[in-house]
């Protein structure tokens, strides 16, 4: 029998000041990414970490980070920040921002969150002062950048988060400019659920000699969410939701929509029905969203209606439930929507809404996530024709490839988007991936739970990351 050793935050070797905030949290045990990350990146090394929203990254590159500025205690310049971290999204940025001030609490570390589609006055007033974090999203930060509100001289750490959104969201130009204008030597963290091509060779010129974190990605879902799907005429989408609500007695349900308007209608009708709901996507004021965000954290707000962007970076303790009102066109997108609930170790639920003209996409997710999932019978709602669903189609594993060194070539650069999508971060995708099965990331395990990730010396892999 071979007994796993679990490890302890105190077995990581963090400051006092961390483990106090780390306990105030009730975390009882690093999650896998955190074993992995925190004793890499304490060392000071470049890292490429696989790993999603859902299982403890944030706290992976943060601690570690967070002791290095508060035992080094250096002074701040004004101006300038030590550790830049972009986001794809304004709610990742604040969510990240957030769990800084909880981890450095007893600290005193500063950190900067700047975003659009608020004013910029403000952040330029603190960012004065100087910082030890920034927090931003790409456009703002060129704002700033170009406004001579920041400086970038004394970066130590440039974080990636969610490199994969990044580039969905056309980001790629912004981020190539700004890691320009950082110094030459810095520390490099880059955090993606998927690895595709594009990312692989964004990732060749911002990592050095990176060491490679895995946490098994596709199964994520699998141990801590009960999903399921529902065979149903599109016409009866918004009856069999008000059915689901008011029987099961949901009081806190997160619901995607493909669309802003479909968002906004299904928002109304529900609200229409007495069940308080709010949709929050990209064309809704800074105000308007965090202010849904807040009241759905607070139990104000039985249903939020989103879109995926707007979804990124939501993070609800035990939020419950999650419907998928619209599948996505996206299967990865599936499974970050999934990852919504069942967070850090709770159980939740989450089930699909599948029309006719969907099956291709449940299909696709299907074989994504390697797992069948279960067609649920809702009387007076599921269609008598069966929902065909093909065996599950092994994802081919994709060869391992080596990686260039960063010195400023782009190998296999495919030309995109030339849009600039600075201050519309929730603008709608330019260049989203085609829902495709095949497109499966380099790393994590496939059907047969074998790992397919590419071999690297330096690689540390995990297959438990299923918070
Ligand atoms: P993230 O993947 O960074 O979005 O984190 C997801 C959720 O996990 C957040 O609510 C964190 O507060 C929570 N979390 C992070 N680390 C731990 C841990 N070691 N134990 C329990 N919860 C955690």
């Amino acid at each position: 029998m071979v007994t796993r050793i679990t490890t302890s935050f105190s077995d990581l070797s963090l400051h006092a000041d961390l483990l106090k905030a780390i306990a105030d949290q009730n975390y009882e045990n690093p999650t896998p990414i955190q074993e992995q990350a925190i004793p890499v990146i304490t060392t000071g090394r470049d890292v490429l970490a696989a790993a999603q929203t859902g299982t403890g990254k944030t706290a992976a590159f943060t601690l570690p980070l967070i002791q290095k500025l508060h035992t080094e205690a250096a002074p701040r310049r004004a101006g300038h920040c030590k550790v830049l971290i972009l986001t794809p999204t304004r709610e990742l940025a604040a969510q990240v921002a957030s769990n800084i001030e909880i981890y450095s609490k007893y600290t005193k570390l500063q950190s900067v969150v700047a975003f659009g589609g608020v004013g910029i006055n403000p952040q330029m007033i603190k960012l004065k002062r100087g910082c030890d974090f920034l927090i931003a999203t790409p456009g703002r930060l060129m704002d700033l950048y170009q406004q001579n509100a920041v400086r970038f001289n004394d970066i130590q750490t440039f974080v990636l988060d969610e490199a994969d959104r990044m580039l969905d969201m056309g980001f790629i130009h912004d981020i190539k400019k700004i890691i320009k204008l950082l110094p030459q030597k810095r520390q490099n963290l880059l955090f993606s659920a998927t690895f595709s091509e594009q990312i692989r060779t964004l990732a060749a010129n911002i990592v050095s000699d990176p060491v490679e974190i895995s946490v098994s990605v596709k199964n994520t879902t699998s141990s801590s969410v009960e999903h399921s799907v529902v065979h149903v005429l599109k016409g009866n989408k918004n009856k069999l939701l008000v059915e689901l609500i008011v029987s099961e007695n949901w009081q806190q349900v997160l619901v995607f929509s493909r669309t802003k308007h479909g968002a906004n209608r299904l928002a109304k009708q529900l609200c229409a029905k007495d069940i308080s709901a709010a949709a929050i996507h990209g064309n809704k004021s800074q105000g308007a969203r965090t202010k849904a965000l807040e009241d759905f954290k607070s139990g104000d707000l039985r249903v939020l209606v989103a879109t995926d962007i707007a979804a990124r970076g939501i993070d609800i303790k035990q939020l419950p439930q999650v419907v998928n009102f619209d599948l996505p066109h996206v299967s990865e997108d599936y499974v970050h929507r999934i990852g919504r609930t069942g967070r850090a170790g709770e159980t939740g639920r989450a089930i699909s809404f599948v029309t006719d003209e969907d099956v291709d996409l449940i299909v696709g997710i299907q074989n994504l996530i390697q797992q069948v999932i279960e067609v649920k019978d809702i009387p007076g709602f599921s269609l008598d024709t069966p929902l065909r669903m093909p065996a599950l189609r092994a994802m081919k594993a994709k060869k391992p490839k080596k990686q260039k060194p960063s010195d400023g070539s782009v190998p296999n650069a495919k030309p995109r988007s030339s849009h600039n999508p600075a201050n519309s971060e929730g603008a709608p995708k330019h260049r989203r991936r085609k829902p495709s099965h095949a497109s499966s990331p380099k790393t994590g395990s496939s059907a047969n739970g074998q790992s397919n990730s590419r071999r690297n010396p330096n690689r540390v892999e995990s297959n438990s990351g299923n918070r």
